[in-house]
């Protein structure tokens, strides 16, 4: 047994005890115990702009309140005497943080043996700061210029809309931005701010159109002793598109496909061709410059049909796409006067 003379007494609530720490009874101690270094607030740095925010170096577009949390779990200095501590934390984030918005830091673990538990009130200073992309495409950054053109001719607003969505699914892929879309009497040209972006998207576009791309560096300066480079990319979509009738080997075909290769009809006979190389195809005419006329006669291997110019019968062979009856309407082309039919471009 212990006698009094083995007690100590706490000078701070006057308790007779068997050990001090810090100079006072444990009961004294656990409750004048931080179990962190007081921070009162962590700064996090948000575009306005795009929602985008600062975290581990660079600008992240994630959840704000990980990151807050991140953030202040990064800069809390927990006690070394805490055991088995556990940390969460309250922090309601709107759509549009701004200023000191508060939070709660709960901490529960052990101290000496004994649980413990404490709130500490943080505040989150939202800093409002454009990003980088932001500031970028509004200082009018641009790293490429796409040049969407095609060979002989005008690429039409269904063909430049198309151009558009691919580049800016790619560019999105990339992470990137269009600073500037210009239109030119030629086509359209399309400022990017990354060149992978650009030289990704122009791809893509040859990919799905066909044509060709040439890609142009242009000395603009020098950052840390390094040249640094813009890129024109011009895209020459090719001189044909869908819908187009052609020749081919002395044969007329109506294209219905182009990317990489071309596809379509051969008009005598109706038969397909398809993986034709694009320099083997010479431009003839539009599809949609056939003009209607009335379908006289359908025999087994010819047909009759009235010249709508001439209104003299022609006999021409049945082509395989024909499908409509005598007497019926159909459509057809003269070409070196020959006539012939066009099939309906089902679209
Ligand atoms: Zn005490
Ligand atoms: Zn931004």
């Amino acid at each position: 047994m212990k006698g009094v003379a083995d007690l100590k007494f706490c000078p701070n609530c006057g308790a007779d005890v068997e050990e001090l720490i810090d100079g006072v009874c444990r009961n004294c101690f656990t409750r004048a115990f931080s179990p962190i270094a007081e921070i009162q607030r962590v700064e996090i740095r948000f575009c306005p702009n795009c929602g985008a925010h600062y975290c581990h170096g660079r600008w992240v577009y994630g959840d704000l309140s990980t990151s807050i949390r991140e953030e202040i779990l990064k800069t809390v200095k927990i006690s070394a005497l805490l055991d088995e501590f556990e940390l969460s934390l309250d922090c309601e984030i709107g759509d549009a943080p701004v200023g000191l918005i508060p939070a709660r830091l709960h901490i529960s673990g052990r101290i000496c043996g004994q649980p413990f538990e404490k709130e500490q009130d943080i505040e989150v200073k939202i800093i409002r700061e454009s990003c980088t992309r932001c500031s970028r495409i509004a200082g009018g950054y641009y790293e490429a210029t796409v040049q969407i053109r095609a060979k002989d001719r005008i690429p039409t607003d269904e063909e430049i809309d198309a151009c558009l969505r691919i580049l800016d699914d790619r560019i999105a892929h990339h992470d990137s931005f269009v600073t500037k879309l210009r239109d030119v009497k030629t086509g359209v040209d399309i400022y990017v701010g990354d060149q992978g972006a650009a030289q990704d998207g122009a791809k893509e576009i040859i990919k799905q159109f066909g044509g060709k791309s040439i890609t142009s560096p242009k000395l603009v300066g020098k950052r840390n002793g390094k040249n640094i480079y813009r890129l024109t990319i011009v895209v020459r979509l090719p001189g044909l598109v869908v819908g187009d009738i052609a020749y081919h080997m002395g044969k007329i075909m109506l294209i219905t496909s182009i990317a990489k290769h071309a596809g379509g009809i051969y008009l005598e006979d109706g038969t397909q061709a398809g993986k034709i190389d694009l320099s083997e195809l010479k431009f003839c005419m539009k599809a949609s410059e056939a003009k209607e006329a009335v379908l006289l006669m359908v025999y087994e291997k010819e047909v009759e049909i009235l010249d709508p110019e001439t209104f003299r019968a022609v006999t021409i062979k049945k082509p395989l796409f024909l499908t409509e009856g005598a007497g019926e309407e159909v459509r057809i082309v003269k070409i070196d006067d020959r006539v012939f039919l066009v099939p309906g471009m089902s679209r």
